[in-house]
This record gives C-alpha cells, structure tokens and sequence, in this order.
C-alpha cells in the first residue's frame, strides 16, 4: 500500500465555515479515493501527539489549541503519487502563497488556519493514517 495513500484532515476551521462538502468535492474531483472517513473532535493530548514533530516550534501552543477547538474529518485518501498530489491540490501551508484554485486558497483563511492537513511524505501517510484509523476501518 506505500506509495498510494496520503492522510488528510478537514481542519476545525473549514469545518465550521461549512467547507466540509466543497473540500471533499476537489478531493474527489483531484482522483482521489477515500478509503477511510472519521468526523470527530481531538482532544489536546491527541492534537499534541500528532504534530509532536514541531513541538519546539513557536507556533506548536497555537496549533494545539485550534487542532482540538472544534470537529475534523480525518480521511486516508488512495491515488497514485498520493502524498505529492494531495499537496499540490491543497496549496502552500501559507494561504497568501497557495495557488488560485488550490484548497487552501480558496477556504483557508491564514498560516494557522488553513483549512486541511495534507501527510508531507509516505512514511508518515502510513504513520498518521493509523493513528486515526484501525486497519479494520480502511477499505482498500
Ligand atoms: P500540515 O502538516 O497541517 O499539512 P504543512 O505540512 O503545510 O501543514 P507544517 O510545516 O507541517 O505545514 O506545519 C503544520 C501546521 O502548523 C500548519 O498547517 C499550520 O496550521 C501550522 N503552522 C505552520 N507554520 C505556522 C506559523 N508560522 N504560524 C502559525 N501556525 C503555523
Ligand atoms: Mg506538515
């Protein structure tokens, strides 16, 4: 399964900006399979516990909180070249910088919310997708 699968997260702020049904139209629309679905709420430890990787960062408290301040949908999503096409579909972490037409261009809203999260390399799809998901919940 490595080389086909990224994971992704419909963040707290396209959640309750109504973006939910849109964002998942370009994920279809870009050819992209979901394999596993999940609408819930991470707690701060969890939120934590998944972006360990930048707890030295100034930004990491932030992050935290808006990661757990509302609902998400985690997916796991099937394409080939997955990770590097799902990062181009969502744009630049820094809406300003993403391109006219990618997702966080067009419902990001700044740098901390910026709509989706996107798995930046193949280890971490596989490591991230079953963080949320068993491999009883992904159908490939
Ligand atoms: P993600 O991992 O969420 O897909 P990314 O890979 O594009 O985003 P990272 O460098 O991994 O970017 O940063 C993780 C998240 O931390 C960003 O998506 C953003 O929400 C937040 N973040 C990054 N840089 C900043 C910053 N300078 N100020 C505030 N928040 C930031
Ligand atoms: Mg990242």
């Amino acid at each position: 399964m490595s080389g086909n699968i990224t994971f992704t997260m419909i963040k707290p702020d396209a959640v309750k900006n109504g973006h939910i049904g849109a964002i998942l139209k370009h994920i279809n629309d870009g050819g992209f399979k979901i394999i596993a679905m999940k609408y819930s709420k991470l707690s701060a430890e969890k939120a934590g516990e998944f972006y360990a990787v930048h707890k030295e960062r100034p930004f990491y408290g932030e992050l935290v909180e808006f990661m757990s301040s509302g609902p998400i949908v985690a997916a796991v999503l099937q394409k080939d070249n997955a990770v590097d096409d799902f990062r181009k579909l969502i744009g630049a972490t820094n809406p300003s910088e993403a391109e006219t037409g990618t997702i966080r261009a067009l419902y990001a809203t700044s740098i901390g919310k910026n709509a989706v999260h996107g798995s930046d390399s193949d280890e971490n799809a596989q490591i991230e997708a079953h963080f949320h998901f068993s491999n009883t919940e992904m159908f490939v």
